[in-house]
């Protein structure tokens, strides 16, 4: 059965998704305005999959109530048929009865004409009058079981229209409630600030999923966007950089410049071949596990401001400058996020 709210919905469930993570509760707790809106999203979600089952529930019937009216006039349209069939040898019947000479009155054939003749025309009047009423009962028993068929499915199209009129208004109930809550969820979302807007987005145990693949090969859907466009990281590292971003935001006036964030195995291999003994070997960077990133904006030149209150601050998140990337080989822009065997 068609449902012209399914769409909206869907739509509203694809918002919810994005921010209601199945994942278990986060380490580092989102401030409450988050979580108002987490749980209001959850509430909304769960109040419109009732109503979309109940919806669906009457709706059900409402079809099995349609097929029920179609069998009624199916059988009150073979009534009216068996019918119209009885009424024309009905009316012939009544007409012959009408001609026969002594069919109005057994004196008037006993007054005339031999006694035998007399004898078969009253029996014949008798099997005439016999067969005629019982084709007048016939027609009565099929016009009573007609007039009731007919009321049956009156009454089953009446209620129909009715359920009909019910389910529209709750489809409609249901699309200005969905479009009232996709408003008022793209207003709240549009008031916090972009990297809240990828905090929620970014479910913590996404993380688990993407150690699951090999290195370069983790799909996209396990990895989270950076506020740096067209950068990705695995899900922790993300969490954490968006922290370390914000603190950096915060004291020098803007984001973090990114020059390489996940690496999958294919652009480790073509950055291998443009850098040769430079790249790590494909395979085995720490791009390919989504939590290594390339830095720029000054913090890839080792004793700048930017590279210095790095070494400062990103600890604090959980990022870190490897040892190695002091010197062998000597890559100031490389940092990472927790231990390297992580
Ligand atoms: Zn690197």
């Amino acid at each position: 059965m068609p449902n012209p709210g399914s769409a909206a919905l869907i739509a509203v469930f694809l918002v919810m998704a994005t921010l209601v993570p199945s994942g278990t509760a986060r380490a580092d707790a989102p401030s409450d305005a988050l979580e108002t809106l987490r749980r209001e999203a959850a509430k909304a979600r769960s109040e419109l999959e009732k109503a979309t089952n109940d919806m669906q529930g009457r709706q059900r019937v409402l079809a099995s109530s349609q097929i029920k009216l179609r069998g009624t006039l199916k059988d009150l349209a073979a009534a009216e048929a068996e019918l119209n069939k009885i009424r024309q040898p009905l009316a012939r019947l009544a007409n012959a009865s009408y001609q026969q000479p002594g069919a109005t009155g057994s004196m008037a054939v006993f007054g005339g004409g031999t006694p035998d003749s007399a004898l078969r025309s009253t029996a014949d009047v008798t099997l005439l009058a016999r067969s005629q009423q019982a084709l007048v009962d016939r027609a009565d028993e099929l016009q009573q079981r007609r007039g009731r068929l007919a009321s049956i499915a009156q009454d089953l199209q009446s209620r129909s229209a009715v359920e009909q009129t019910r389910v529209q208004q709750e489809v409609d109930g249901l699309k200005a409630k969905s479009a009232q809550l996709t408003a008022r969820l793209d207003a709240m979302l549009k008031k916090l600030d972009p990297t809240k807007r990828l905090e929620l987005g970014c479910d913590k145990s996404l993380a688990a999923g993407a150690r699951k693949f090999p290195n370069g090969l983790i799909p996209s859907k396990y990895l989270c966007p950076l506020p740096q466009k067209g950068k990705q990281l695995r899900a922790d590292a993300a969490l954490a950089f968006y922290k370390l971003n914000t603190a950096y935001k915060r004291h020098f006036g803007h984001e973090i410049c990114v020059t390489d964030s996940y690496r999958s195995l294919a652009d480790q291999h073509r950055v291998y071949a443009e850098r040769p003994g430079f790249a790590a070997i494909p395979g085995t960077s720490n791009h390919g596990k989504g939590q290594a990133l390339d830095l720029c904006g000054g913090i890839q030149n080792s004793g700048s401001v930017q590279f210095n209150w790095m070494e400062a601050n990103a600890k604090t998140y959980g990022w870190l400058h490897p040892a190695w990337a002091y010197s062998n080989p000597f890559e100031p822009w490389h940092w990472e996020y927790g231990t390297q065997d992580d």
